[in-house]
């Protein structure tokens, strides 16, 4: 029997509490389903460096020779503006995913019927709208060469956004194969009309697009994209883009769909899957119940879908998140009055399990 081990990482900020959520949830389902997880608990980011002064420590590394997934709560918060850049929370993030080959990151962002009223955009601009941004999630500018400096007297920092072939043509070959079991159409963001790299990454998919015919392919910059996802989402079914440029537009994406505390996302690559929320540590409503913990709930969907191929399951939460929003339950951030806390709302999902 396959070994359901997982590794957890609350991490700072409002992950744990999210991650508490999430594993009330994840025990409901086994329960019900007759499943087993065994999970296992390691620190990564700011409480990592207080306990072992590294934001990705040695136990968690070794511990992840054992899992067979990772969730992930949150990483970061200003306790660790001070640290040096090297060992900030951060760093302890990217290292993880560097470490996990997970080159892929799917962000899913569709519409909650009963949040059209939460979309900053018009209800005619949100029918039908249900894509997937896959960032590429350990390459490019946040792992190229950096520097700090003085140079002629003055202040100089710079920072390498780099991709070699291999790195774009396994992502794009995800995101091609993605786009099949989806609507067929693929949107390539990028800034080729200034980077080099984004040139480059033109080039291999246009390649790559040779063996998928019956998708349709198109290319956008980056700083389109970001206007086209506001006037006009439903266009969008799959869209590949690189690491910094899918980190701004999945944040600006989850508004479309009302509340960044919505948004999962499934990390996949070489190794084992890595779930967590897109949101990050969100100092500023950690600790009050106040956080929605509705996005890693989901990335216990993705996890179970992803990792285990219990898609029955996976069905369940997201059937449950829907029905929880659809009988108007609502987390602060989705609502000026009559909202429920984080643990409230997390209990009407197990209700509905
Ligand atoms: P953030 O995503 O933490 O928060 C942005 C805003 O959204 C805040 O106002 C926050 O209160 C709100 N928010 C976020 N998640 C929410 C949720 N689930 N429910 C309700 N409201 C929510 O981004 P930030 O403020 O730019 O960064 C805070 C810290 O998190 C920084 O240290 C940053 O580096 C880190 N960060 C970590 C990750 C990660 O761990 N994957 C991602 C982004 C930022």
């Amino acid at each position: 029997m396959q070994n359901k081990k997982i590794l957890v990482l609350k991490g700072d900020g409002v992950g744990p509490e999210v991650v508490d959520s999430a594993l009330m949830v994840l025990e409901t389902v086994a329960e019900r389903s007759g499943l087993s997880f065994e999970l296992d608990f390691s620190e990564i980011g700011g409480i990592a460096i207080d306990k072992f002064g590294n934001p990705f420590p040695e136990v968690t590394r070794n511990k992840l020779k054992h899992a067979s997934a990772v969730l992930l709560g949150a990483v970061g918060g200003p306790e660790w503006d001070q640290v040096e850049p090297a060992l900030r929370p951060e760093q302890g993030l990217l290292a993880l995913r560097k470490t996990l080959g997970v080159f892929a990151n799917l962000r899913p962002c569709k519409i909650y019927s009963a949040l059209i009223d939460n979309s900053p955009l018009k209800p005619k601009y949100l029918d039908n709208v249900d894509f997937v941004i896959i960032r590429e999630l350990v390459g490019g500018i946040y792992f190229g060469k950096r520097d700090t400096f003085v140079q002629d007297g003055l202040r100089t920092a710079y920072d390498e956004e780099r991709y070699n072939e291999l790195e774009i043509s396994r992502i794009a070959t995800y995101a091609f194969e993605t786009a099949m079991q989806r609507k067929r159409k693929l949107t390539l963001v990028d800034k080729a009309n200034v980077l080099d790299s984004s040139k480059l990454w033109r080039e291999i998919v246009a390649e790559i697009a040779v063996d998928y015919p019956e998708v349709d392919l198109d290319y956008l910059y980056v700083d389109n994209a970001a206007m086209q996802l506001i006037r006009e989402p439903k266009r969008f079914d799959v869209i590949l883009t690189n690491n910094i440029f899918g980190d701004i537009l999945s944040d600006e994406a989850s508004q479309i769909s009302g509340s960044i505390g919505l948004l999962p996302s499934a990390s996949l690559g070489e190794t084992i899957g890595l779930y967590e929320p897109i949101h990050g540590s969100a100092p500023d409503i950690a600790g009050k119940n106040i956080v929605n913990p509705l996005a890693a709930i989901l990335s216990v969907a993705m996890l179970l879908r992803y990792s285990f191929s219990l898609i029955k399951e996976a069905e369940q939460i997201e059937t449950a998140v829907n029905q929880v929003l659809q009988d108007g339950f609502r987390t602060q951030d989705l609502a000026l009055e009559g909202f429920i806390g984080t643990e409230e709302i997390t209990l009407e999902v197990i209700k509905r399990l």
